[in-house]
């Protein structure tokens, strides 16, 4: 008994049969149903989506002895001939081999006759677009003014090289490549008719080698069933076709998603002991991550992609983790990989450096985030928290807090972890969630502060020389200023007149009659706040850091970074922030 491949074998038989072509199926039957068959059809589509196996049923349809009919009976002799391609009155013509102008001479002349023995004599010609350009002269005239006994199927892959001529007599019909659940759910339809018993992974694996076309699927589902006989094993299905296992690629996204370092290492480790191709391994982890981002930024793929309902589940799941930039990052990361693992003759090293880098990237902060962060810090207050899942990694030691806690002396920078404490604090409160009580100084501080803003209002250079001394004590009826020893502001505070000035001023502001003391010092104090212009000083280069620092975690910049293979020389801010804040 000889063996009949699976294509020929499940060839389908009926409009219904065809799979992923309802579209077409759908308008030559309403063409059918309604007596409006053109004379002549063009079926353009990839190899193996049913092109031919649609002229066959439309020949059928056309011929059946049933009547013209929608459903051929596939009983009757003519549609059995058809099937069997021994038909008297259907012409299959290989464009491919029957190219030149005799042949479409022969043809012309054989139109003449009537059909012998059914309604319509049909042609179907396959590749049509190998015709010669004298064939298709030849072809036009006998498509300008067909015999109503005649039907011309044309079948191409490559329908631009059809002369615009032909095209438009005919109608024409555009079979799409078939989506991947589609075959798969043939492919099972027909294993289960043949007895055969194979996983559902597996077909997909094999529908996926096929890429759209069905014939090619069931070629290499035929090649499985010789290999592997009846029982199929997902593992043999993976090496007979040399595609790297799913689970695999599953795991690999999974290490690197979850920054697990040392077991995206071993997936790699795997891939090679497996005899995989690494650059193979690298592509399908490219695409694997293409439909977590997809998936991520749509939600409803729909015919984005190809995956069964389990794979989707499985990368839904995966992509729960990720934001979809962290995801373009990791694309953009494998990208560079794959390209390098070509031409590189060290693919392993490639492969596994990129997913250090992967598993180690920080998560990308959303620029939103980024803002209101900017905005509570220009503000002062509590920082919002992240929107995003906690860095797997140690953030980098903030500036401020490299400062020694407590530095006793007179030079001038022993000021700083004092003036930096209330500052370095915000980056942090987010965490811990009580906010510390606030310190002596740090209400102090904002007495201070408050009280020289209504000053500088309406003494303006009273206020500026405020800015520059040290509030040694700020309490209920009591203002201790401190100067420096020969300061300018020193000799201005000192005047009596001044004092005066301020000790209403600051009955004014806080309300209580006020005791307002100017002492020299010969050195900036290390137990009170700094002034408000060191003050400031240091929150600018505060604020700049963290300026700095988000712009270096910044996805863009980050690509940026690399692409120029750069570093960053400065940070600025936008125009309008430094006016809104001055
Ligand atoms: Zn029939």
């Amino acid at each position: 008994m000889s063996y009949l491949v699976l294509a020929r074998k499940w060839r389908p038989q009926t409009f219904s049969d065809l799979v992923g072509q309802e579209h077409v199926s759908q308008t030559l039957k309403n063409a059918i149903d309604g007596g409006r068959v053109a004379h002549a059809f063009l079926f353009t589509g990839a190899r193996g989506v049913g092109k031919t196996s649609s002229a066959r049923i439309l020949a059928k349809a056309l011929n059946c002895e049933s009547g013209l009919t929608v459903e051929p009976c596939n009983t009757c002799s003519t549609c059995l001939e058809i099937t069997e391609g021994n038909s008297v009155d259907v012409f299959e013509i290989d464009g491919a081999s029957n190219t030149g102008v005799d042949d479409i001479r022969e043809l012309r002349d054989n139109i003449k006759y009537l059909p012998s023995r059914s309604r319509y004599k049909i042609f179907i010609i396959d590749e049509v677009h190998m015709l010669t350009t004298n064939a298709f002269n030849a072809l036009l005239k006998t498509l300008e003014e067909p015999p109503p006994h005649v039907k011309f199927i044309f079948a191409t892959t490559e329908p631009h090289k059809v002369p615009i001529t032909i095209l438009s007599r005919c109608q024409r019909f555009d079979f799409k490549r078939i989506a991947l659940p589609r075959i798969v759910s043939r492919l099972r339809f027909i294993v289960d008719q043949e007895g055969v018993q194979v996983s559902d992974e597996a077909l997909s694996v094999v529908a996926r080698k096929g890429d759209g076309s069905m014939r090619d699927s069931l070629s290499t589902l035929d090649q499985v069933l010789a290999f592997c006989g009846n029982s199929v094993s997902d593992t043999d299905v993976a090496a007979l076709l040399g595609v790297v296992d799913r689970r695999l690629i599953m795991d690999g996204c999974k290490a690197v998603l979850q920054a697990d370092v040392k077991g995206a290492l071993e997936i790699v480790a795997q891939v090679d002991s497996f005899g995989y191709s690494m650059r193979q391994f690298c592509q399908e982890l490219i695409n694997q991550f293409r439909n977590i981002a997809i998936l991520k930024a749509v939600g409803e793929p729909g015919d984005l992609l190809e995956l069964s309902d389990a794979e989707l589940g499985d990368l839904t799941a995966l992509g729960a983790q990720a934001s979809v930039q962290d995801l373009q990052r990791h694309l953009a990361i494998l990208l560079k990989a794959e390209a390098e693992i070509a031409h590189a003759g060290f693919p392993r090293l490639i492969l596994e450096m990129a997913l250090i880098k992967m598993a180690s990237l920080a998560p990308a902060i959303p620029v939103q985030d980024l803002l209101a962060r900017l905005d509570a810090l220009e503000k002062g207050g509590p920082l919002p928290p992240r929107g995003e899942a906690p860095r797997p990694l140690a953030p980098a030691p903030r500036p401020a807090q490299q400062a020694p806690p407590q530095q006793q002396g007179v030079s001038r920078p022993a000021a700083a972890p004092v003036a930096a404490a209330p500052v370095a604090a915000a980056p942090q409160r987010h965490a811990a969630a009580p906010q510390a009580a606030p310190s002596g100084f740090a209400s102090g501080g904002d007495l201070w502060g408050g009280f020289v803003q209504a000053v500088k209002a309406k003494k303006p250079m009273l206020g500026g020389a405020l800015e520059e001394v040290y509030p040694v004590k700020v309490a209920q009826g009591v203002l201790e200023i401190g100067c420096l020893q020969g300061s300018f502001q020193l000799t201005r505070l000192q005047d009596p007149e001044q004092i005066n000035e301020l000790k209403s001023l600051a009955q004014g502001h806080f309300g209580v009659p006020t005791q307002v003391k100017v002492v020299a010092l010969n050195a900036p104090p290390t137990d009170a706040a700094p002034t408000l212009s060191e003050k400031k000083s240091l929150e600018d280069a505060e604020r700049k850091a963290v300026l700095r620092r988000e712009a270096e975690e910044h996805p863009l910049v980050a690509a940026a970074v690399e692409l120029f293979d750069g570093e960053i020389a400065e940070v600025r801010e936008l125009p309008q922030k430094e006016a809104a804040k001055s």
